[in-house]
Protein backbone atom coordinates (compact mmCIF):
# COMPACT_ATOMS: atom_id res chain seq x y z
CA UNK A 1 0.00 0.00 0.00
CA UNK A 2 1.44 3.47 -0.99
CA UNK A 3 0.52 5.79 1.93
CA UNK A 4 0.55 8.61 -0.52
CA UNK A 5 -2.78 7.09 -1.49
CA UNK A 6 -5.04 8.70 0.82
CA UNK A 7 -3.59 12.05 -0.83
CA UNK A 8 -4.40 11.03 -3.93
CA UNK A 9 -6.67 13.64 -6.01
CA UNK A 10 -9.48 12.30 -7.76
CA UNK A 11 -8.12 12.88 -11.12
CA UNK A 12 -4.98 10.42 -10.20
CA UNK A 13 -8.14 8.29 -9.30
CA UNK A 14 -9.88 8.40 -12.20
CA UNK A 15 -6.47 8.14 -13.97
CA UNK A 16 -6.33 4.22 -12.51
CA UNK A 17 -9.90 3.65 -13.88
CA UNK A 18 -11.23 5.75 -16.23
CA UNK A 19 -14.55 4.16 -17.57
CA UNK A 20 -16.76 1.79 -16.37
CA UNK A 21 -15.04 -1.31 -17.15
CA UNK A 22 -11.92 -0.23 -15.17
CA UNK A 23 -13.65 0.81 -12.22
CA UNK A 24 -14.86 -2.90 -12.28
CA UNK A 25 -11.68 -4.72 -12.54
CA UNK A 26 -10.33 -2.53 -9.64
CA UNK A 27 -13.41 -3.78 -7.66
CA UNK A 28 -14.12 -0.05 -6.64
CA UNK A 29 -18.00 0.38 -5.46
CA UNK A 30 -19.63 3.59 -6.41
CA UNK A 31 -22.92 5.25 -4.84
CA UNK A 32 -24.65 8.13 -6.10
CA UNK A 33 -25.83 10.48 -2.80
CA UNK A 34 -27.66 13.47 -3.34
CA UNK A 35 -27.17 16.47 -2.94
CA UNK A 36 -29.98 18.00 -1.87
CA UNK A 37 -32.10 15.44 -0.20
CA UNK A 38 -28.58 13.17 0.86
CA UNK A 39 -30.47 9.91 -0.65
CA UNK A 40 -27.58 7.20 -1.17
CA UNK A 41 -28.18 4.96 -3.86
CA UNK A 42 -25.51 2.04 -5.09
CA UNK A 43 -24.29 1.60 -8.22
CA UNK A 44 -24.92 -1.10 -10.25
CA UNK A 45 -21.87 -1.21 -12.39
CA UNK A 46 -22.38 -4.69 -14.04
CA UNK A 47 -25.91 -3.23 -15.33
CA UNK A 48 -24.72 0.15 -16.41
CA UNK A 49 -21.53 -1.81 -18.35
CA UNK A 50 -24.16 -4.14 -19.96
CA UNK A 51 -26.82 -1.04 -20.92
CA UNK A 52 -24.37 1.88 -21.57
CA UNK A 53 -20.90 -0.23 -22.68
CA UNK A 54 -17.61 -0.87 -20.70
CA UNK A 55 -15.98 2.59 -22.42
CA UNK A 56 -19.19 4.70 -20.09
CA UNK A 57 -17.56 7.43 -18.12
CA UNK A 58 -19.33 8.19 -14.38
CA UNK A 59 -16.38 11.01 -13.88
CA UNK A 60 -17.72 14.12 -14.20
CA UNK A 61 -21.07 12.61 -14.71
CA UNK A 62 -24.57 13.57 -12.87
CA UNK A 63 -27.97 12.29 -12.91
CA UNK A 64 -31.16 12.98 -11.39
CA UNK A 65 -31.68 12.19 -8.15
CA UNK A 66 -34.88 9.54 -7.68
CA UNK A 67 -36.39 10.39 -4.71
CA UNK A 68 -40.32 11.87 -5.83
CA UNK A 69 -40.99 15.59 -5.92
CA UNK A 70 -36.99 15.99 -5.20
CA UNK A 71 -35.28 18.45 -7.93
CA UNK A 72 -31.73 17.58 -6.96
CA UNK A 73 -28.94 15.92 -8.62
CA UNK A 74 -26.97 13.40 -7.28
CA UNK A 75 -22.83 13.03 -7.53
CA UNK A 76 -21.34 10.09 -7.78
CA UNK A 77 -18.51 8.48 -5.25
CA UNK A 78 -15.85 5.75 -5.48
CA UNK A 79 -14.36 3.58 -2.60
CA UNK A 80 -10.98 2.73 -4.15
CA UNK A 81 -9.81 -0.02 -1.76
CA UNK A 82 -6.35 1.97 -1.69
CA UNK A 83 -7.79 5.17 -0.76
CA UNK A 84 -8.81 6.76 2.93
CA UNK A 85 -12.54 6.57 2.18
CA UNK A 86 -15.03 8.07 -0.44
CA UNK A 87 -13.52 9.54 -3.87
CA UNK A 88 -15.80 12.24 -5.40
CA UNK A 89 -16.14 11.21 -9.19
CA UNK A 90 -15.74 14.74 -9.89
ZN1 LIG B 1 -32.71 13.98 -3.76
Amino acid sequence: MNPRHGRWSPAQWRAVAPDVAAIRREGWPVHAICRVCGLQMKVDLARLERTRGPGFVLWGRTSDCRRLHCPGKVVFMARPPRAEGEVPML
